[in-house]
């Protein structure tokens, strides 16, 4: 295996995808992109990741900003708890570990938001400290390499490829590089389907590959099948400005600005209907509503359907402000879309916003 660890290094060095996290050993940093990357792609952390660490280049920065910025950097990556968590977690830091994050896994897995996986992974990328990463990727090619059957998340599978990483991960302080290197491999060689086994640096060693099937090993179970649903949203104008609300704490995702949704009508509802019920709903007279189109996002197994409506005022606000202050809960506001990225919103939102700018009837 030491053969094995020189050439993945080796191949690592010359291979790696030059991410903006990957050009620091800063602690915070590492912390910050862990945090974005859990449950997102790369492509779609790099184009926060940077404007976050402009605005917020330290953990007295963080930790000193209000919700609602951070938030509102973090629009777009869904998953906002990982927002609040990682702002707690910069807090913590602050208030306990006098401002410097602190390098071992137990000391980090007390703050918020940080599980045995992020722990793992600032403790070996930005301290050299020997701990094991098993992500997706990493699970595959360990899978693939041992030749271990099973779901690796889950029972004896996920037991066996932790024990194989623990025995594998390298204890001369180039852990952090060790368990990049494989994570890199599992993302752009050893795929989930065809894996370039030829362009392989791990070839030599791999089960999989010497008995010719190595997609039999690492394959998740088929997850639970997603459940569709879709949600009518109705954007609303007025002088160049649209209206906002802002879900409530038992609402997901909580605290971020959405175009007010209608409920109590059916998804497809003809438009007259959806204009009743705007005016139900917000206390507001439209005279006409069209409709914009149609945006999709995915939250856990939820495969969410959100169909735009624009709506146009029949009245001057001020006539029927009382009335829409009766009718409506929680807190709204009118932004314009310029604004949108000043303030905490959905990824949703932002697609839905770009039906405004392309697709608005006068
Ligand atoms: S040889 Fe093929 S199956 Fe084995 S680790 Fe490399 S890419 Fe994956």
């Amino acid at each position: 295996m030491d053969e094995l660890a020189v050439r993945l290094r080796r191949w690592f060095r010359r291979n790696r995808r030059d991410l903006p996290w990957r050009r620091t050993r800063d602690p915070y940093a590492i912390l910050v992109s862990e945090f974005m990357l859990q449950q997102t792609r790369v492509a779609a952390v790099e184009g926060r990741y940077e404007a976050f660490r402009r605005r917020f280049p330290t953990v007295e920065a963080l930790a000193e900003a209000g919700e609602d910025e951070v938030l509102a950097l973090w629009s777009g990556l869904g998953y906002y708890r990982r927002a609040r968590n990682l702002h707690a977690a910069a807090r913590a830091i602050r208030d306990h570990h006098g401002g410097v994050v602190p390098g071992d896994a137990p000391a980090l897995r007390e703050l918020p938001g940080i599980g045995a996986y992020t722990a793992a992974a600032v403790a070996s990328i930005a301290f050299g400290r020997p701990e094991a990463l098993v992500d997706g990727n990493v699970a595959r090619v360990l899978a693939r390499i041992f030749r271990l059957k099973g779901d690796p998340r889950t029972g004896t599978a996920a037991r066996r490829l932790r024990e194989a990483a623990d025995k594998l991960v390298p204890r001369d302080g180039t852990a952090g590089e060790w368990n990049e290197a494989l994570m890199e491999l599992g993302a752009t060689i050893c795929l989930p389907r065809r894996p370039r086994c030829d362009a392989c640096p791990a070839a030599r060693d791999c089960g999989g590959r010497r008995e010719g099937r190595s997609e039999a090993y690492g394959g998740r179970a088929k997850s639970a099948t997603s459940v569709p649903e879709v949600a009518v949203r109705i954007a609303i104008e007025r002088g160049g400005r649209w209206l906002l609300r802002r879900n409530g704490p038992d609402e997901r995702p909580a605290g971020m600005f959405e175009f007010p949704a209608l409920g109590g009508i059916p998804s497809d509802a003809p438009l007259e209907r959806v204009l009743r019920a705007a005016g139900r709903e917000l206390g507001l007279e439209l005279r006409e509503a069209r409709e914009l189109g149609r945006v999709r996002h995915q939250i856990m197994n939820r495969a969410i359907t959100v169909r735009v409506v624009a709506g146009f005022l029949s009245t001057e606000l001020g006539a029927s402000a009382q009335r829409m202050r009766r009718a409506q809960r929680g807190e709204f506001r009118w932004v314009r879309l310029s604004e949108l990225g000043d303030l905490p919103v959905s990824a949703a939102t932002l697609r839905a916003a770009r039906l405004l700018t392309t697709r608005r009837a006068p």
